[in-house]
């Protein structure tokens, strides 16, 4: 497929703009790139893809998300609001993933994945739970994000919150993936080892976690998201979280801490020394009434900070945005967090961590040989767009709207705002039914009954 009269933003480092371009697709690789008269020439045969002056750029990466939350959007709970974020894991987040079936597992997946692909979100890291159906979960999922056509790496959170079996299901889970994807890989897909939080896990716990873990692997856990985190750990161990972690050889290249919110200078040089994979989730930090993360102090100290979304909507612009004002507000501060320091986080740091974890791809940039995982925006720009200032569009004028193709690993998932791999109506109608009935089992304070 060759894609003409296009406005390409190569999103690499440094970023590059090119008008009147053409991008070669064969493959599913980025064959060439190139200006669009000279392409049209030498590929007369190739199928055409008329821009129309849309700009082309890769596919969004979101580094930590919850494909199992998508039930929770207007469910209203009986009780008292919730005062703080450990109530609101156990009387929103504890009570609804339990009340989840497989089948619930699978459409909540589909329904999100279909927002990613209309979103132009091409590449997700997910951390799932649904501790009354742990066996085989991560491949219901798995399965939902081949029919999608999109890139995504699992894992199932390990908890001592449910109880020693359910723990132990749940390190088998992993291991059991982990295993899967390593005997027989597929570029689509890449797994970790999930861990919830210190405050759910024992030090026994987390013993065995490390002794599963099998070679190569790392783990995807919440890091001190709420000061609870930190006096639980400082209860439990002496230790800070992330000390906590890194005592129980957690931390590294291959893991990937979510939030931390409330770590200390001694935490953060951990994490930069150890490499570990720090996430940034700044609407998901400003819902809880957590905190924001000391994002540039992790940036200066050379953690590489990513962006998730924690189970927020898959634009990742409105991550972006969310990002961009957070530290703002709440330093006092507008010189706080540029755009530059986002696009660092946002584009390239996110390509490194999808890198990392999808070694056969390279995923994240507009250059030749890099995977086909791109969009198509409609943006009429009424200010010109150059390699420095594409940050500023992107918190200022790109919305999840202008999106109207969406491409992964050269196959179109989306074109001209039409989803092709998955059934929008459908897929909502049947979320719907199933949401109520999910519903109605967290007010009945009830699981899910595998019988049902
Ligand atoms: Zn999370």
């Amino acid at each position: 497929m060759l894609i003409t009269n296009a406005t390409v933003i190569t999103c690499e480092k440094p970023n590059r703009v090119f008008t009147q371009h053409a991008v070669l697709l064969y493959g599913g690789r980025i064959a060439r790139l190139g200006p669009s008269a000279k392409l049209a020439v030498e590929h007369p045969r190739a199928r055409k893809l008329d821009a129309q002056g849309q700009l082309v750029m890769p596919g969004a990466i979101c580094a930590h998300t919850h494909f199992y939350g998508a039930f929770a959007r207007g469910l209203a709970l009986a009780a008292p609001a919730p005062r703080d974020f450990p109530e609101i894991l156990e009387m929103l987040w504890w009570r609804l993933d339990r009340s989840l079936s497989p089948e619930d597992v699978r459409v909540s997946a589909l329904v999100t994945l279909a927002d990613a692909i209309r979103s132009g979100t091409t590449t997700l890291f997910d951390h799932h739970s649904s501790p009354s159906c742990v066996d085989g979960s991560l491949d219901v999922i798995a399965d939902a994000v081949e029919q999608a056509g999109v890139r995504a790496s699992l894992c199932y959170e390990v908890s001592d919150r449910d109880g020693p079996a359910m723990a132990d299901a749940a390190i088998r889970e992993n291991v059991r993936f982990l295993k899967r994807l390593s005997a027989n890989p597929r570029p689509w897909l890449s797994a970790s080892f999930g861990l919830h939080a210190s405050l759910t896990l024992s030090g026994s716990t987390l013993q065995a976690c490390r002794a599963a873990l099998p070679d190569g692997a790392g783990f995807h856990v919440h890091v001190a998201e709420h000061e609870q985190d930190q006096y639980d750990s400082l209860q439990k161990s002496g230790l800070r979280v992330v000390e906590r972690l890194h005592a129980h050889e957690i931390l590294g290249e291959r893991s990937i801490a979510a939030h931390c919110v409330h770590v200390d200078a001694a935490e953060v040089a951990l994490l930069s020394s150890t490499r570990t994979w720090v996430t940034h989730q700044p609407r998901s930090n400003m819902n809880n009434a957590v905190g924001a993360a000391p994002v540039e102090s992790m940036l200066r100290s050379g953690v590489g900070v990513c962006l998730g979304n924690d189970g927020f909507s898959s634009s990742m612009w409105d991550e972006w945005k969310a990002a961009y004002l957070q530290q703002k507000a709440m330093s006092r501060d507008p010189r706080r967090m540029d755009a530059n320091s986002l696009a660092e986080i946002a584009l390239s740091n996110n390509a490194a961590l999808a890198n990392a974890f999808f070694p056969q791809t390279h995923v994240g940039a507009i250059v030749e040989g890099a995977a086909a995982d791109l969009i198509l925006v409609d943006y009429q720009s009424p200010t010109p767009i150059d390699s420095g200032n594409f940050p500023w569009h992107v918190v200022f004028g790109l919305q999840s709207g202008m999106v109207t193709t969406t491409i992964v690993g050269g196959r179109v998932l989306m074109k001209d705002r039409k989803l092709t791999t998955l059934n929008e109506a459908e897929l909502a109608e049947r979320s719907r039914r199933l949401a109520a009935r999910a519903w109605k089992r967290i007010r009945d304070g009830g699981g899910h009954d595998a019988g049902e």
